[in-house]
């Protein structure tokens, strides 16, 4: 029997970090993997949605640049070499991580995890002995009970990604992130889209200007939005709604949300929470099982790629003794990778005020930035919510061209315990988008040029 001092089970972003840091700090680690290294965010996730997201915005550029006479063909689209680069982006990050465990001296064990009688856990025919265990097991896509969809060859995120022609006609059942996202990769190639959400609204986890801006952007590109639908059952090649509408499609993809894969962890015996679908964990991600910690999409919060690896790093760190504060939500940055971008963090005014903050909410649009006007990215706001007396930072929210990057220049001084003064008072390249985000801060404090 191998012995380790921590065994990590799933290779996602919250176990391959973890893994890394567990090794910088001296153990000996072990990680198992059922499916393809690097988890859901590189293989099916985050990475080729943003490769096939940069496809749809070289069309989107061409178009652009074209009513300003540069008279860019697209031409005709080449599907099986986009999805031959999207390969290749992901394999060549899935080579960094495996040189990465190789570098770090970590055993990769190909195969799924399983518990044995005695507790162990085991892949294949090995038993391997592991002092800790870190459970990170991820999600998978999450299909409602909707009448007939299991009649039906559908796609979901898993696998979205292994089509290789292009749909002429994509219903999306969804309306989230996800949905959008791909929604936004798909029709600037061709694709006839349409989103189906049940809820009232699309993005609904969005600030509300923000989610207006892209829903006007989805309609211009000619995707079309059908909310508060009611699905009266799916069949082979078409969404029959209650209101009598029937939307045809040749493939229909289902992103409608994830649920945490609890399997190993129900295996173990460990405690999930009131309503069974996430792995209950204390402050250093450690389950009621002292030597068994989870983390990232199986232990619910923010499902995203940057949450596991910090939480991965955080339960790593306390096994070795080393314990930090768990992640605070209110300092997650959230991205939406649309065009114009959404980025956020924080608390919304609504949720400022509910907190009995007394609030000071200042935005400012991209149509006054020079950059922007010079580069016809024009679209878009930066918002800052933020606290009367002292100025302190609450939250923030940005839409337009560039958006997830320049989240971190307001996030990172929030993160250094830094007010809006400190934003204030930085001098800002010019001409740049970020120069926004000083005039906002300027204007909280009552000093502002443009404003
Ligand atoms: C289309 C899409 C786009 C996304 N875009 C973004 C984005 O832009 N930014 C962002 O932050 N997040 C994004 N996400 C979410 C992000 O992918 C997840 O939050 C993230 O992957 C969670 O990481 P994790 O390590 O918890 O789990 P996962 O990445 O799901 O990894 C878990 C791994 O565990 C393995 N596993 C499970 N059980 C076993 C077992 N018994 N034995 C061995 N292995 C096992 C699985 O095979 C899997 O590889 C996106 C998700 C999707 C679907």
């Amino acid at each position: 029997m191998q012995t380790y001092d921590l065994i990590v089970i799933g290779s996602g972003p919250g176990g391959y970090v973890a893994a890394i840091r567990a090794a910088q700090l001296g153990k000996k680690v072990a990680v198992i993997e059922k499916k393809a290294i690097g988890g859901t965010c590189l293989n099916v996730g985050c990475i080729p949605s943003k490769s096939y997201l940069q496809h749809s915005h070289w069309v989107l550029a061409a178009e652009e640049a074209n009513q300003f006479g540069m008279n860019l063909t697209v031409g005709s689209i080449d599907f099986s070499k986009l999805v031959k680069r999207k390969d290749g982006v992901v394999s060549k990050l899935q080579g960094g991580i495996k040189h990465l465990f190789q570098s770090n001296q970590i055993d990769y064990m190909e195969g799924k995890a399983e518990v044995t009688a005695e507790r162990k856990i085991k892949v294949g025919e090995k038993v391997l002995n592991g002092r800790d265990i870190l459970l990170a097991t991820g999600s998978r896509p999450f299909i409602p009970p909707i009448n007939g969809i299991d009649e039906v060859d559908y796609l979901t995120t898993d696998t979205f990604f292994d089509v290789k022609t292009l749909p002429d006609k994509l219903v999306v059942i969804g309306g989230g992130i996800i949905a959008v996202e791909l929604a936004f990769a798909m029709r600037p190639l061709g694709v006839d889209v349409t989103l189906i959400e049940v809820a009232p609204d699309i993005l609904l986890t969005e600030d509300e200007e923000a989610r207006q801006l892209i829903k006007k952007k989805l309609k211009k590109m000619g995707i079309k939005i059908h909310t508060a639908a009611q699905i009266d059952a799916v069949k082979t090649s078409s969404v029959n709604l209650k209101n009598g509408e029937n939307i045809g499609f040749d493939r229909l993809l289902v992103a409608t949300g994830r649920k945490a894969d609890t399997t190993l962890a129900a295996q173990l015996g460990v405690e999930l929470d009131e309503q069974k679908r996430f792995v209950k964990v204390n402050h250093h991600y450690q389950t009621n099982l002292p030597h068994v910690y989870a983390i990232g999409d199986l232990i619910g919060g923010y499902m995203l790629a940057h949450v596991a690896s910090a939480e991965g790093i955080r339960a790593v760190e306390a096994i070795c003794g080393q314990p930090q504060l768990p992640v605070d939500p209110t300092l997650v940055p959230r991205c939406l990778y649309t065009e114009p971008e959404i980025a956020s963090f924080g608390l919304s005014e609504k949720e400022a005020k509910e907190k009995g903050y007394d609030v000071v909410t200042k935005k400012m649009p991209f149509a006054g930035n020079g950059k922007a006007i010079a580069g016809e990215e024009t679209d878009g706001f930066v918002k800052i919510i933020s606290e009367k007396q002292y100025h302190q930072i609450l939250g923030a929210v940005i839409v337009g061209s560039h958006a997830t990057e320049m989240i971190h220049t307001i996030l990172g001084v929030r993160h250094a315990e830094g007010t809006v003064d400190e934003i204030a008072s930085m001098i800002f390249a010019h001409p740049s988008l970020s120069e926004i985000t000083g005039e906002v801060a300027n204007s909280i404090v009552k000093k502002a040029i443009h404003g």
